[in-house]
């Protein structure tokens, strides 16, 4: 009962236990709205991220990596049926940096979204129209509501970290190694969890570049689609091989015993949202080396005029 409960808080956004059926086939994205309403609001996710349209930011702040890297003391694999969660149980990490989010987050869990194949996409956002083979998503929530599942349908409950997977990698990534290997063990099927000893950190499966990154009020990707989400999308995408990413298409299976696959949402409108981007330490150097440069030869040229 306890296991049960607790379960049902950590992963409640994504399959609550009060609400219609609902999947990635015949009852699919399109047909959510009929049974959770909030799926046809006007702030929704995934999006399209023009890279172009996306407004510079300049008070996003570089990201460092070490907000990720505490490995929790308890945390558990969980096959829900629509995805690979894992849950953090007990020594979870916050946020608390103003300049990164408005109000201070904890991780509750992360979670996976693939396609059917590794030549085909999977993740859910789109950069510039590209649809990555799959995207980690970093569930935190506003650690003022005390749990994941009060936070889920406040406006300013949670806070999702998004990395898309790109199938680019001629190795196997081990980075992913004993995640793969913890779920090869027995997370395979529907409904099964498995207590994980050998704790590890997010940082882990993380990508090297963390500082372009984009920004945008939006939505759950899943229902009941609460807009209740601030999101952060980042450019440089994880690195898996190909037989990882045939693992992820094959080996997880969902309530029929099929493999779970293309478990992603169409993108939705942006109904004038702003989309604002964090470039990094580089492109800002640039363009301020450059500007000092432009000061330093008018100045020159001016007192040589001047002569
Ligand atoms: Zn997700």
């Amino acid at each position: 009962m306890n296991i049960i409960f607790q379960l049902g808080a950590a992963i409640a956004v994504f399959a609550p236990s009060y609400s219609a059926e609902w999947d990635y086939k015949s009852s699919g994205p399109y047909t959510w709205g009929a049974d959770y309403p909030k799926c046809t609001g006007q702030s929704q996710s995934p999006i399209n991220i023009g890279t172009q349209e996306a407004e510079h930011d300049k008070d996003l702040p570089i990201i460092n990596r070490r907000i990720f890297d505490s490995p929790p003391t308890k945390m558990k694999i969980q096959n829900n049926g629509h995805s690979l969660v894992v849950a953090i149980e007990e020594g979870a990490y916050s946020i608390n940096d103003a300049t990164l989010l408005p109000f201070e987050a904890e991780i509750a869990q992360f979670h996976f979204h693939w396609a059917r194949n590794y030549q085909s996409g999977g993740s859910e956002h789109t950069i510039d129209g590209k649809r990555y083979f799959g995207e980690l998503h970093a569930v935190h929530y506003n650690t003022k509501y005390g749990d994941v599942a009060t936070a889920v349908d406040k406006s300013d409950g949670l806070a999702v970290f998004g990395w898309f997977i790109d199938v680019d990698y001629p190795q196997d990534n081990q980075d992913y190694e004993l995640l793969f290997q913890l779920v090869k063990g027995g997370v395979t099927k529907k409904g099964d969890v498995s207590q994980i000893n050998a704790t590890f950190s997010l940082e882990t499966l993380l990508p090297a570049d963390l500082t372009r990154y984009y920004r945008y009020q939006g939505s759950l990707t899943t229902p009941g689609c609460y807009e209740s989400v601030v999101w952060t999308v980042f450019e440089e995408p994880i690195r898996i091989s190909e037989s990882q990413a045939s693992f992820l298409s094959g080996a997880i299976m969902d309530s029929a015993s099929m493999p779970i696959q293309d478990n992603f949402r169409p993108v939705q409108a942006l109904n004038g949202r702003k989309v604002t981007k964090a470039l990094g330490p580089y492109s800002g150097g640039r363009s301020t080396a450059s500007s000092v440069f432009l000061l330093v030869a008018m100045t020159f040229l001016s007192s040589f005029c001047q002569k």
